[in-house]
């Protein structure tokens, strides 16, 4: 499957060789590389996405996030690039063994200090942060970017997390453009996570809690700023 939503390779690849890979950082390269010996590669955040994130990051000057989804962790060190040194994030996976194999670039960029990840299953995290008030409306920015089928209810936690004037962004929300199409017509692979997928944009273009923009970049992404 080729990464990117624009309905012409030529164009898709002219955006990753104009804007994308001259200003993506060695270290992101090497995450790539790492990346792309993974059976599973393909699930690594696209790489035109990156600029998306890095440029909220900066204009939110974030400094305490949440990812969910780290895999390799290609978003993962994008964040810990932008953020300042005394920044955090709190980076779950069920998969540590996926982490362990970016883990050395992300040692070798000088930002581990900053990440927390914690190997489980997202959603027990969560709530257990939100059993600590302090939690609450503290976090600047979350990336989520795991299991589909739980983005309504990662949304509902996320939201309590995130400072009002926060932003979290939901990846693979076009679902390589399967969206669009009426379900029968949606191929066997894309079926299972097409469903939630289609529900979530629904339900996140009816929340008055935030404001929205569906981004088509990498897979499609849903900026979300917590307006109340
Ligand atoms: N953001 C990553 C890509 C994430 S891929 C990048 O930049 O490359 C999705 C990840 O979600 C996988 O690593 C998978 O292990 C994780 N995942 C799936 N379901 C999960 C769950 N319920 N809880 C925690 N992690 C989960
Ligand atoms: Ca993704």
């Amino acid at each position: 499957m080729e990464k990117g939503l624009l309905q012409s390779k030529e164009l898709y690849e002219y955006l990753l060789r104009t804007s994308v890979y001259p200003r993506e950082s060695e270290l992101l390269k090497e995450m790539r590389d790492i990346t792309a010996k993974h059976p599973r590669a393909a699930m690594g955040t696209a790489p035109d996405s990156g600029p998306m994130v890095a440029m909220l990051l900066n204009l939110l000057n974030a400094k305490n996030t949440l990812e969910i989804g780290v895999f390799t962790g290609y978003s993962l060190l994008l964040t810990a690039l932008t953020i300042p040194y005394d920044g955090r994030i709190t980076a779950i996976d069920r998969d540590r063994e996926a982490y362990d194999m970016g883990l050395p670039v992300i040692k070798k960029a000088g930002v581990e200090h900053k990440i927390n990840f914690i190997e489980s299953l997202a959603l027990p995290v969560l709530d257990k942060l939100l059993e600590d008030r302090n939690n609450e409306s503290s976090f600047d920015f979350a990336y989520v970017d795991a299991d589909k089928m739980n983005y309504k209810n990662y949304h509902e936690r996320v939201l309590k997390l995130l400072k009002v004037g926060g932003v979290v962004v939901y990846d693979n929300t076009l679902w390589c453009g399967t969206v669009a199409m009426p379900e029968k017509s949606v191929p066997e692979d894309r079926l299972r996570n097409w469903g939630p997928i289609v529900e979530l944009n629904k339900r996140l273009a009816a929340d008055t809690r935030v404001q929205i923009v569906q981004i088509p970049l990498g897979d499609g992404m849903t900026v979300c700023r917590r307006v109340v």
